[in-house]
């Protein structure tokens, strides 16, 4: 199975998002009652945003460190203006100053794959998107590469993921290579922290995995024996996130199980996306553990839990 992006016109059928999950659902513009929902989300982050800050709250992503500094999340990077609207809240998470900086590189990466990824035709038949929010992607990725204090360094990182593509034996990106996993649990990890107003899901030391393709139809045990509540987030209508979270006072704390979904205005189906799961290693459901019943069905976790004893929180044990 090719994943190098240009020369795999059918990849994107591929990568669609699972008929299950978000059907073939064309984004609408918004309705009023939508506007006013998000700016209530809007609102309701600010003021988490403000307490975290007023009580020194660590940051959400490491949960070692005072999360001093702010990260847009998704990344910016991801919202080229003209696609960064009024309607695309870019919130402010509170990271430190390591976090903030190490992944910047993986986010352009992670840019680059989308700016080809959902722009298979032009790249193939090597002309520009003409998809506006599509050509500000696209054109962001030229700029990134020109820049003269970071362009040599983007350059030789992009390198390293280029192959060649079995069929038409062309250069190609090889999406299995670029590392996009930081940049997903970091999505993950913020949308946990708003969605659970303050809870820090690597708190739990959770093992994650991360998979462009999961057959959704297996872990349906989540809903039979998990009591999590359902989240779906919207950035524009780029960018929509589902999510099953396991709120702690649920006994259910430091889960998620998310789909992120990237996609072309047109049709939300014809994207690309992925499913994150993070199971902390203490949580039990009938009495065996939820990361060993993931690993069961899922194989080895993408990202291994660290060590226990450096979870700072018992995770909720489910009885
Ligand atoms: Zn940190």
């Amino acid at each position: 199975m090719s994943h190098n992006i240009p020369a795999s016109a059918d990849g994107a059928s591929r990568r669609a998002a699972p008929e299950q999950l978000v059907g073939t659902r064309t984004a609408e513009p918004m309705s009023t009652g939508e506007s006013e929902k998000r700016r209530a989300q809007a609102r309701e982050h600010q003021q988490l945003l403000r307490e975290w800050r007023r009580k020194k709250g660590v940051c959400i992503i490491c949960a070692e460190r005072e999360g001093k500094e702010g990260d847009h999340l998704p990344p910016k990077v991801l919202f080229p203006s003209p696609l960064r609207t009024n309607e695309t809240p870019l919130f402010t998470f509170p990271v430190c100053s390591i976090c903030n900086r190490s992944s910047s590189d993986e986010d352009f990466l992670f840019s680059v794959l989308l700016s080809f990824g959902l722009n298979q035709d032009a790249v193939l038949n090597d002309h520009e998107p003409t998809d506006p929010d599509l050509l500000a992607l696209y054109r962001q990725t030229q700029e990134q590469f020109q820049d003269p204090r970071k362009g040599r360094r983007r350059s030789r990182l992009l390198q390293g993921l280029i192959g060649t593509d079995p069929k038409s034996g062309l250069p190609a990106i090889d999406t299995t290579k670029v590392p996009a996993n930081q940049t997903l649990t970091k999505i993950a990890k913020s949308i946990y922290w708003s969605q659970t107003g303050g809870d820090i899901l690597q708190n739990y030391n959770p093992g994650w995995w991360v998979a462009p393709f999961v057959d959704t139809s297996k872990p349906l045990f989540i809903e039979k024996h998990l009591k999590t509540s359902y989240a779906e987030v919207f950035w524009g209508d780029r960018f929509i996130y589902h999510c099953n979270v396991g709120h702690p006072e649920d006994g259910v704390g430091g889960f998620i199980w998310a789909s992120l979904h990237f996609y072309t205005k047109k049709r939300v189906g014809n994207g690309m996306s992925w499913m994150l799961i993070a199971a902390p290693t203490k949580t039990s459901v009938n009495g065996k553990s939820l990361y060993d019943r993931f690993g069961a069905i899922s194989g080895p976790a993408t990202i291994e839990p660290g060590n226990e004893e450096s979870a700072n929180k018992t995770p909720g044990h489910i009885r």
